[in-house]
């Protein structure tokens, strides 16, 4: 059946150097996730060879000694080596700083600048020069998120019959959000992922917008999920996201889980835990969470010295400065809280700022009484689905905000605005107060869905998709 070729910004793994000595670290994230796990599934076996094309993370002449440590792997690497000055302006220029904030309906923060998008496009260029040359007829070709928006065009036009799918990892916002950015990044963005054939989304509401836009914008008219556009049928499809459901499910069996869970639980025996772990960013909500937490503990003084809330963040992005200054503001805001009403034995707030490994990870998630997970908007959310899904027959309840991607699958747990304070408060206490059967039923419910569609489902369906289409498109010739 052909090579399947994977295309993200970057690679999935980093460098460590110690002394003379590299060594691989594969990447966190749920995209190298859900791709490492379909690769080692036996439904990747349609695929007679597997590559990944991503920007590399080390220096070029380092090329030669990764690739040495890359043999015997079941996936080739190529890299891109992008000039430095270049990959800023297009990473955290324009796609941080203009289709990040954008697409997460946070206008204000925008960058509109020109040389941004002049980079945009020309990394784009550069990731469609380099696999161009190497193409096959054959070849599967599945593009990820919105850094790479132009490339399937980019593609198509050198090589009208490849097979490209691509897929938005972030939300796709409403056209009259969309329509905002200047008049040809627009509309080259959207003839730019429309050089696929087959185009996913988390959501129904994001394919509905990317519909709308691209006929309010380019005139081009759809029809339920189809559109016809230069001749060529393109699906625009929604594929929720999904987790390695087993390893979160069996994770508490691990020695190192058990022994970071008994630690957890003696060190706040008695007390009930609440948990968040999410990246430094402003669509993560944290400022709200935290004005929420500080106003339960307000309104439900019972709770004092009887809960904790482990507070995590991922260090992320911290060259933009629209990061930065927010973390001054949160540390803060804790800082206050804590003060205000922390006494001799007991803080409201444990807060860390660091990456966590797997075994903790997955420990505070078993520990937690509460998951509080109240973006402003998130596309998918996989924390959310982790949570639910660490430990069979577990008790816990998760608190989601409704603009996450993932309470359209979740229903079962409590679904908030995050930025109503009193009705965030309210759901913290009824979580804490919810009989130890509702827990378990809507978690069982979570669960079993969760495991239906797991991560290689995942990906399999989306390919599953892609080929479809491709055969429709053949019939209509
Ligand atoms: N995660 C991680 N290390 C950490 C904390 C979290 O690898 O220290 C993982 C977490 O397990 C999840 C991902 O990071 O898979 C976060 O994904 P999510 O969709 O919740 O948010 P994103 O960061 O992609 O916006």
């Amino acid at each position: 059946m052909g090579r399947l070729i994977i295309i993200s910004n970057r690679l999935p793994f980093s460098i460590d150097h110690e002394g003379d000595q590299l060594t691989l670290r594969q990447s966190s994230g749920g995209l190298v996730s859900a791709i490492k796990s379909y690769f080692e599934s036996d439904s990747s076996k349609r695929f007679t060879e597997k590559l990944w094309l991503g920007v590399a993370d080390f220096p070029q002449n380092e090329w030669s000694m990764v690739s040495e440590q890359l043999e015997g792997r079941d996936f080739q690497i190529i890299p891109l080596f992008p000039n430095k000055i270049l990959y800023k302006d297009y990473y955290n220029g324009f796609s941080n700083s203009v289709l990040w904030p954008l697409f997460h309906y946070f206008p204000s923060l925008v960058e509109n600048q020109a040389h941004y998008y002049d980079a945009y496009v020309k990394v784009n260029k550069l990731f469609a020069d380099k696999l161009i040359p190497i193409l096959q007829p054959d070849d599967t070709i599945w593009i990820h998120d919105y850094q790479l928006m132009m490339m399937p065009d980019m593609l198509r036009t050198e090589r009208p019959d490849i097979t490209v799918g691509f897929f938005l990892h972030i939300p796709f916002p409403s056209y009259e959000l969309f329509r905002t950015l200047p008049t040809d990044w627009k509309a080259s963005i959207l003839r730019g992922v429309l050089g696929s054939d087959l185009i996913g989304f988390h959501t129904h509401d994001y394919a509905q917008h990317f519909l709308q836009s691209v006929k309010m914008i380019l005139g081009v008219d759809s029809n339920f999920h189809n559109i016809q556009y230069q001749d060529r049928l393109i699906k625009a499809d929604l594929f929720p996201i999904s987790i390695d459901y087993k390893k979160f499910n069996t994770a508490c069996n691990d020695p190192e889980t058990k022994q970071y869970y008994n630690e957890i639980r003696n060190n706040f025996e008695g007390k009930k835990i609440i948990f968040s772990v999410d990246r430094l960013d402003y669509t993560k909500g944290l400022m709200d969470r935290l004005n929420a937490y500080d106003y339960f503990l307000e309104q439900y003084p019972e709770w004092r010295e009887n809960v904790v809330f482990i507070l995590n963040i991922v260090p992320s992005r911290d060259d933009i400065q629209a990061y930065t200054e927010r973390k001054q503001q949160i540390e803060q805001k804790i800082g206050t809280i804590n003060g205000k009403i922390s006494t001799i034995t007991w803080q409201p707030i444990i807060y860390r700022y660091t990456h966590l490994p797997f075994s903790e990870l997955a420990a505070l998630y078993k520990s937690a009484d509460v998951a509080l997970i109240t973006p402003l908007r998130d596309g998918m959310n996989l924390v959310a689905k982790e949570y639910v899904a660490s430990c069979s027959a577990r008790k816990g309840v998760l608190i989601l905000s409704e603009l996450a991607g993932a309470a359209n699958e979740l229903n079962e747990a409590l679904l908030v605005n995050p930025t109503d304070t009193i009705e965030v408060a309210n759901a913290i206490n009824r979580a804490l107060t919810m009989p130890p059967e509702e827990q378990q039923h809507r978690m069982v419910l979570m669960q079993q869905r969760l495991s239906d569609y797991d991560v290689i489902k995942w990906v399999s369906d989306f390919l599953d998709q892609l080929s479809n289409v491709k055969l429709e498109q053949q019939k209509q010739q």
